[in-house]
């Protein structure tokens, strides 16, 4: 495994952790602490703070705008930003389209995209699944027909995060009808703000999570907005999911998340005895710690097998199950310590000054996590790749 260690760990976490009280907002720190939302506008500050330093794409070449750190410093890097509350960087660019773009786009597309991805002056959004192909991806009917120096595009996106707020989508359309589903799939990064795209905001249970649905409608793509060749758009999104699913484990954050439930526990048992004992409490602590930490050997072991080819897809599928359920378990415990107070629940932006600090956010967290298992390819989907790849089934 490559756990090289070619920097001062102590010195650099501090280092890390000085940058953040430097920057980072008290008032959006308080924000992330509480699982409130934050503004577009938070996130744009933020990520434009961490392109300033040259910390804003860690996993990328250093020549193309990656920071050189060994994997070791890279994981300490994100876990000492969760540990402090600074924002998630929104993955969709830096983490999804962007190695995509360097790994299979053209000098001109290479160009074009990655100073803005980098800079936060672009957003992107992920235009993958449909009404009728979510888990069975490859059953979508968005079509991008061939006129000659443009692609006309026509179907509809399901779940698209951050439509509304997005410049770019990347998107999966089928160019051509083959016998095998997976081929004839082109890769496409379209305008949001072109002729015939609709975008419509969906309701969600924890109000904060900026879901849309997008209509396509005889929408223009130019052909030099087509990645790679065209009909192997599967093998780009097979690519780009690896590297979704291996950075949504969020390790750093449930560490956050483990150190706020110890607070909210030795708090609450200063004053009050809990009905079903601190004992209790406690035991599924230790349980959800144990999982944490062999989650993050797991990550590292992980991170230290990536090549130029991306992550191994089964390894990133093992990742997603143990981040997303670890994240559910440790949200389902701070309500649970939350205990009335949690039920006072006003969406993700509180605005009832009632109970003790720890009280907002807990409710809208927990709902909000409801999601883990099921955004980027269900468990049940990670677990029948995992099987296929490891059991032959
Ligand atoms: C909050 C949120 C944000 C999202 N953001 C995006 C986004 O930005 N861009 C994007 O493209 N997509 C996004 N998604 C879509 C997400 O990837 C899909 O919801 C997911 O792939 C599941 O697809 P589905 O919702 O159509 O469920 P379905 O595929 O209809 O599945 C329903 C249930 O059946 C199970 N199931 C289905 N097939 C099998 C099988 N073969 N074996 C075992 N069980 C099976 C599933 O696990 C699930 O429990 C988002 C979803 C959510 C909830």
């Amino acid at each position: 495994m490559d756990m090289e260690n070619n920097f001062n760990e102590a010195d650099f976490r501090a280092e890390v952790r000085s940058f953040v009280e430097a920057n980072l907002p008290e008032a959006v720190r308080g924000k992330i602490l509480r699982g409130e939302k934050l503004l577009k506008e938070e996130y744009v500050d933020w990520q434009r703070k961490l392109y300033d330093q040259g910390w804003i794409a860690p996993s990328w070449p250093a020549a193309l705008g990656g920071t050189g750190w060994s994997l070791m410093q890279r994981r300490v890097f994100h876990h000492e930003l969760a540990l402090c509350c600074a924002p998630e960087t929104i993955p969709f660019g830096i983490t999804m389209v962007g190695p995509v773009i360097y790994t299979y786009g053209t000098p001109a597309q290479k160009e074009r995209h990655l100073p803005s991805i980098l800079k936060s002056d672009v957003w992107w959004c992920q235009g993958f699944s449909e009404p009728n192909a979510g888990s069975d991806l490859a059953a979508l009917g968005t079509r991008a027909d061939d006129m000659g120096d443009h692609y006309l595009v026509n179907g509809q996106k399901a779940w698209t995060t951050h439509g509304k707020f997005a410049d770019k989508m990347f998107c999966l359309a089928r160019t051509s009808k083959e016998n095998k589903r997976q081929d004839g799939i082109s890769f496409l990064l379209l305008d949001m703000t072109a002729p015939g795209v609709e975008v419509r905001p969906v309701a969600t249970i924890d109000e904060g999570s900026s879901i849309c649905e997008v209509f396509l409608k005889d929408v223009k793509v130019p052909k030099e907005d087509l990645v790679g060749e065209v009909g192997k758009g599967w093998s780009y999104a097979k690519f780009l999911l690896g590297h979704e699913r291996a950075m949504i484990a969020r390790v750093g954050r449930s560490r956050m998340q483990l150190t706020r439930a110890k607070e909210m526990l030795a708090q609450i048992t200063a004053t009050t005895r809990l009905p079903a004992g601190k004992e209790a409490v406690q035991m599924r602590l230790v349980e959800i710690e144990c999982r944490l930490r062999a989650l993050e050997i797991s990550e590292l072991r992980v991170l230290s097998q990536h090549t130029d080819k991306g992550f191994d897809p089964s390894m990133a599928s093992m990742l997603k199950i143990e981040g997303s359920e670890i994240c559910q378990q440790l949200t389902e415990l701070l309500v649970d310590l939350g205990g009335r107070y949690s039920m006072v629940y006003e969406g993700r932006t509180p605005s009832v000054n009632i109970g003790p600090d720890y009280r907002p956010g807990l409710m809208g967290d927990h709902l909000f996590n409801r999601v883990a298992t099921i955004y980027g390819g269900s468990n049940e989907i990670q677990k029948n790749i995992i099987a296929k790849s490891r059991l032959d089934v």
